[in-house]
């Protein structure tokens, strides 16, 4: 027996949406988010830009990692009920280090029908301009905060051959570098910033050239760190 419920039940799409730039959408993505009876999204001001921007006035729900475990049961009995629930997250793709993905495996214990609207994510946007090799890498989500943590995770690293790839937030990004320095060493490393956006940034260097390139500089927007260790 197929587990996917049939028609005419609700549905779940999984729509990626820009992560700066709002011309980055899929047509798909846009006749989706009009059609649908309800959009699941973190934080419902930024994602109403987005919406805005293309005409979709719909019934939002945030669903945030705050949230999620609440609203969980709520948006699975919506979309038993016969209802078409787009997820979108902040930029990029539902799933990809945020909530998402808890949603999803919800939608599949209940016999849900999923689909997903492939489009940007900051880790592949990040990994295709870095110039570091693409044909196998890691993501790893972001660093842990705390220091024994981040050490013990980047140790674990220290032999990897394939590229790997982290996000950052502004605030810890000379915290993490210093790290890698530490743990792994001075290893080539590219940093992507605001891709796609006005001051998209990508810098190429060591873990010591990019210490000494944003320490000199303030540090703003949003990061990917992608190291190549050997
Ligand atoms: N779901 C998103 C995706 O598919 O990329 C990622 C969500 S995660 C909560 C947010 C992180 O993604 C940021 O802290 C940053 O590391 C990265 N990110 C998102 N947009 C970015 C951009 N335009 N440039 C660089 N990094 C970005």
């Amino acid at each position: 027996m197929g587990s996917e419920a049939s028609d005419p039940a609700g549905v779940l799409h999984l729509v990626a949406t820009p992560i700066g730039n709002l011309g980055d959408i899929t047509y798909r993505a846009v006749e989706i988010l009009k059609s649908a009876d309800l959009i699941a999204c973190e934080d419902t001001r930024r994602s109403k830009i987005l919406l805005d921007h293309y005409g979709i006035h719909k019934p939002l729900v945030s669903y945030h990692d705050f949230s999620e475990r609440k609203k969980t049961p709520g948006l699975i009995a919506e979309i038993k009920n016969g209802k078409k629930v787009a997820l979108i997250s902040d930029a990029g793709t539902p799933g990809i280090a945020d909530p998402g993905y808890r949603l999803v495996r919800a939608a599949i214990e209940n016999g849900i029908k999923i689909e997903a609207l492939p489009g940007p994510s900051a880790v592949l946007a990040a990994l295709v301009v870095s110039g570091l090799p693409t044909d196998r890498f890691a993501f790893e989500g972001f660093l842990p905060v705390k220091s024994g943590a981040r050490e013990k995770k980047l140790l674990s690293l220290k032999e990897e051959e394939r590229t790997v790839i982290f996000y950052e937030s502004p605030h810890r990004l000379l915290k993490s570098l210093e790290a890698i320095r530490q743990t792994i060493g001075d290893t080539p490393l590219v940093i992507a910033r605001e891709l796609t956006k006005k001051f998209e940034e990508v810098f190429r260097g060591t873990a010591l050239e990019a210490l000494k390139y944003f320490s000199e500089k303030k540090i703003l927007g949003e990061f990917v760190i992608l190291i190549h260790v050997k």
